[in-house]
């Protein structure tokens, strides 16, 4: 689609003239942890931010609903409640279990994050960040699918989206379209942008048992998943959500052999199998559906800006390949995403506004760029036969060796001097070249 976007001259933040309702500062499409928290500090700065959702809240999305204490440092930096009292169930750490050894692994104080975990399903987490970005002054209109890009006809810019809902069809307009409409990203893709074949990419399925263990106080991860006698680069999780069950789930990682052959519901039900009776991991307890959808890891949709579209979140492949994790970086780039437009959209000319919003993906890389390299390389070496194997029976039964895991694979190091491995941490993520 094609049109002429209004001239802009000035945003909200300044002393501008209000738009029609369906014009913006800034346009975000999807409602979900990367979005939301876009819009939250968008509207913090008191720029007008619309937010397309194509669902209506609460919704649900497939997760194994974990948040480590990196995610729990961005929801508290944003204002949110997360005291047991307010519904959050606390863990202390990661229970890694592997070639016959359990090993409790607290997670790190550090002066940067908390020393704990949530769990919270993301049918309460994704609305509550969804009304936090409201209460900030983000307008957000829900059972709005945006079906494409309105493109600038001389320019080939973004100017706005177009958009299906109950009463019809409709164009939105915007300064800036920022695309958190999570791992398919249509936008991204009707703009050109598709997803990496040389990045890594996970796919992951989960349900939910009635299970006494609903109250465990570790995210307990499993790393004998096999197929036939290879081990399989990937894991089983077991979260407790506190209500009665448990949140229990298998991801794999696209380097390996098996991965496109595998039967993930044949093989979570494997998994289970060995599983002691009394946990209750049984088809009579099984309260859901079994759900799986993808992992785009290690920046695996780039350029994360073009022509005025920015990508955060799923959509631009944020999901941490050393560990799976995608809601804690869906909520920095969210972050990192506003505050460079909103240094753009204070500048007085389109060609300054433009240069700001180029800097976006070196925000990304100076953020996660050289440790995304190293979790590339990571992810390559697991996927190799054997090498899971070794890593399992060798590492499981050194304490030492997974305090350093944890730390590596959860990006949980102080940013400034910290102890030795902090330091080694940091200094391999520097070193290595952001590509
Ligand atoms: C099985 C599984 C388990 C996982 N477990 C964990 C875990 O325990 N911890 C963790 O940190 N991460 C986990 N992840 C990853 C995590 O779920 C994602 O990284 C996270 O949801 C990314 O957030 P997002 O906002 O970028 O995208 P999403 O959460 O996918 O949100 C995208 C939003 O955009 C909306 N949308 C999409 N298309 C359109 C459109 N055309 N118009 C309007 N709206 C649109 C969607 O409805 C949705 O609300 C898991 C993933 C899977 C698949």
């Amino acid at each position: 689609m094609t049109e002429h976007a209004p001239p802009v001259t000035q945003t909200s933040n300044g002393a501008g003239p209000r738009r029609p309702a369906d014009d913006a500062d800034v346009i975000v499409v999807g409602a979900g942890p990367a979005g939301s928290t876009t819009a939250y500090y968008l509207a913090q700065t008191g720029l007008d931010v619309l937010m397309l959702e194509k669902s209506a809240f609460p919704r649900e999305k497939v997760c194994g609903d974990g948040l480590t204490p990196r995610g729990v440092r961005a929801l508290v930096a944003m204002g949110i409640s997360v005291s047991e009292q307010d519904g959050w169930v606390r863990n202390k750490g990661l229970r890694v279990i592997g070639a016959g050894k359990r090993l409790e692994l607290p997670w790190p104080e550090l002066s940067s994050y908390p020393g704990y975990g949530l769990v919270r399903p993301r049918t309460d987490l994704d609305q509550m960040l969804a009304r936090r970005a409201q209460q900030a002054g983000a307008r957000l209109l829900e059972g709005v699918t945006v079906t494409g890009p309105v493109l600038g006809e001389r320019t080939g810019r973004i100017t706005g989206v177009a958009a299906k809902e109950a009463d019809g069809e409709r164009t939105y307009r915007a300064r800036v379209i920022v695309a958190a409409d999570g791992n398919s990203s249509r936008l991204s893709v009707a703009m050109g942008l598709r997803k990496r074949d040389d990045r890594p990419l996970g796919v992951a399925v989960r349900t939910y048992y009635q299970s006494p263990r609903h109250d465990d106080d570790y995210l307990e991860s499993w790393l004998d998943l096999w197929d036939g006698d290879r081990l399989l680069p990937g894991y089983g999780w077991i979260f407790g959500m506190g209500d009665g069950t448990s949140n229990v789930g298998l991801g794999l990682l696209n380097t390996s052999a098996a991965f496109g052959h595998t039967d993930y519901h044949a093989l979570l039900r494997k998994w289970l199998e060995g599983m002691p009776a009394e946990w209750g991991f049984t088809e009579e307890n099984r309260t859901q559906p079994i759900r799986g959808a993808a992992l785009p890891m290690g920046f695996n949709r780039t350029p994360h800006y073009y022509q005025g579209l920015l990508l955060v979140g799923d959509a631009g492949g944020m999901v941490n390949p050393f560990n799976g994790e995608g809601i804690a970086y869906a909520l920095e780039s969210g972050e990192i995403a506003a505050r460079v437009i909103a240094q753009a959209l204070s500048r007085p000319t389109a060609a300054s506004a433009e240069l700001a919003l180029r800097g976006y993906p070196a925000a990304l890389n100076d953020a996660y760029g050289g440790y995304y390299t190293l979790a590339r390389t990571f992810v390559q070496l697991i996927g190799r036969p054997g090498f899971m194997q070794f890593a399992t029976r060798h590492g499981v039964k050194r304490p030492a060796v997974m305090r350093l895991t944890m730390k590596l694979l959860g990006n949980l190091t102080e940013a400034r001097g910290g102890d030795a491995v902090d330091r080694l941490i940091n200094a391999l993520s520097k070193m290595t070249p952001a590509a």
